[in-house]
């Protein structure tokens, strides 16, 4: 790209701040434009960096003659202005952006649950030994680590969002946790553009770049199997093995990779829950091909503290165990949830549905689950559902008086878990808004 070819960026949250600026330093005309309101924090740092730009309003003319543009992953396509901006111009992801101006070794990790743990992890595991940066959807833009660290390697969490506008990136190593239907409002309720959305994070792979997959998921095995994917193939599985993959062998988790194995007992894996061996095992087979010693990989697996609001121990309370799994939106995550459950359970549930079949869900809540509370403001599908299922099934739009209920009903050696399969726009700002409240309710039980 010329210098002084004028950049547009789309919102200016911290994937746009961080495009400005980058965008600035390599000499581009910036402006940023913002349809709604910009955050007080973004707003002082395109002051301070004499960077222009408007808010509450798209000024076309300043639009327009733009180079190239830089869409916030939160717009949809469907924007009229965007249609518009495609026409005459390279429309493009920050992630896109900010890998022209690097040469790093990127580990892309997309996937429909699972991305932000094992992004995580794997950054977790990596750092011991090497120079590593955490970014996409995490934390610090990538366009603002590349400008101020400029790392020789990156952990990058990536959207489906943010691969749709991804034309040139490439990283060495991809990871694809799981795809279930999720989103598809932004791909014309249509799974297979989910899907291809997924794929193109191996775009530009050849055999030298790896992909990582879970080879337990029918969606990805369809879709490897009925597309050219040019990429080295390490697949992971808690039920097959592979020449090289990851899988479980006498209970212990294994990697191998060209006859060189790593191995640890799945049960010193500090996260719980099967799906967090296979997050396990995506992030040790990164780490083994980046040539992370062994002992630092099973030491760093040991001792991973776990994300907030995932499968997340509270409190225990009389010897009952509160667990806040808020960032369970979608009946996968909550499966999960529900499996590794090891006694028996009261369940808080409910929010937006998106369209969920709760059937998956059957086996554990008859097995597992003692009551189920519903925190919701429509609970008519969870009531049709599961109300015949359990004792006691009760429904409630606050918080404080769900905890309260689950206290009366649990007894020692049972759980709380709050895992609402929902998005929780009804009653809460965020999942990290729910996941607050239900901890601080806990806390003042
Ligand atoms: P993402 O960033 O993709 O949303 P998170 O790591 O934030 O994923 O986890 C979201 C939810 O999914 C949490 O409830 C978590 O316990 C659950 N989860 C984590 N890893 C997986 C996985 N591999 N498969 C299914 N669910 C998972």
């Amino acid at each position: 790209m010329n210098h002084k070819s004028k950049i547009v960026v789309l919102g200016s949250g911290e994937s746009g701040t961080g495009t400005a600026l980058l965008a600035k330093a390599k000499g581009y005309n910036v402006f940023v434009s913002d349809k709604g309101e910009i955050s007080s924090k973004y707003k002082k740092v395109l002051q301070d960096n004499t960077i222009e730009f408007e808010e509450k309003q798209h000024t076309t003319s300043k639009i327009d003659d733009a180079d190239v543009v830089m869409k916030s992953p939160g717009i949809p396509d469907s924007v009229p202005l965007v249609k518009q901006l495609r026409k005459t111009a390279k429309v493009i992801s920050e992630i896109e952006f900010a890998s022209e101006f690097t040469d790093a070794t990127c580990v892309a990790i997309t996937g429909s649950n699972g991305k932000t743990t094992t992004a995580k992890l794997t950054h977790h595991i990596l750092k011991q030994e090497l120079k590593v940066g955490l970014g996409g959807n995490i934390g610090d833009s990538f366009a603002l680590q590349v400008l101020n660290y400029n790392y020789p390697n990156y952990v990058l969490e990536v959207s489906s969002f943010q691969l749709d506008d991804c034309y040139a990136f490439n990283p060495k190593i991809a990871v694809i946790t799981n795809i279930t239907p999720d989103h598809l409002d932004r791909y014309d309720y249509k799974l297979e553009n989910y899907v291809a959305s997924k794929f193109r994070i191996v775009q530009n792979h050849t055999e030298a770049d790896y992909l990582i997959y879970d080879a337990d998921d029918d969606i990805l095995i369809e879709y490897i199997k009925t597309h050219q994917i040019k990429s080295t193939l390490l697949p992971f599985s808690l039920t097959k093995t592979f020449e090289n993959g990851a899988y479980i062998k006498d209970n212990n988790l294994t990697v191998t990779i060209n006859n060189n194995t790593f191995t640890m007992p799945t049960k010193n894996i500090a996260l719980s829950g099967n799906h967090n061996i296979k997050n396990a095992m995506a992030a040790s087979t990164v780490a083994s091909l980046l040539r992370i010693r062994k002992q630092t990989i099973r030491e760093s697996l040991e001792n991973f503290q776990g994300v907030e609001h995932r499968l997340e121990n509270v409190l225990k309370i009389n010897k009952v165990q509160y667990i806040n799994d808020s960032k369970a939106t979608n009946v996968n995550a909550t499966y999960f949830a529900l499996e590794s459950m090891d006694a028996p359970t009261v369940w808080i549930v409910g929010g937006v549905d998106k369209g969920n079949d709760y059937s998956e869900l059957f086996s554990f809540v008859n097995e597992k689950v003692k009551a189920i509370i519903c925190l919701g403001k429509d609970n008519e599908k969870l009531k049709e559902n599961f109300a015949g299922m359990v004792d006691v099934f009760v429904e409630t739009e606050f918080m404080s008086e769900a905890v309260k209920i689950a206290y009366k009903v649990a007894e020692a050696g049972e759980n709380v878990l709050l895992s609402p399969c929902c998005a929780s726009f009804d009653l809460f700002e965020n999942y990290e808004d729910r996941g607050r409240q239900f901890k601080n309710a806990v806390r003042n039980l």
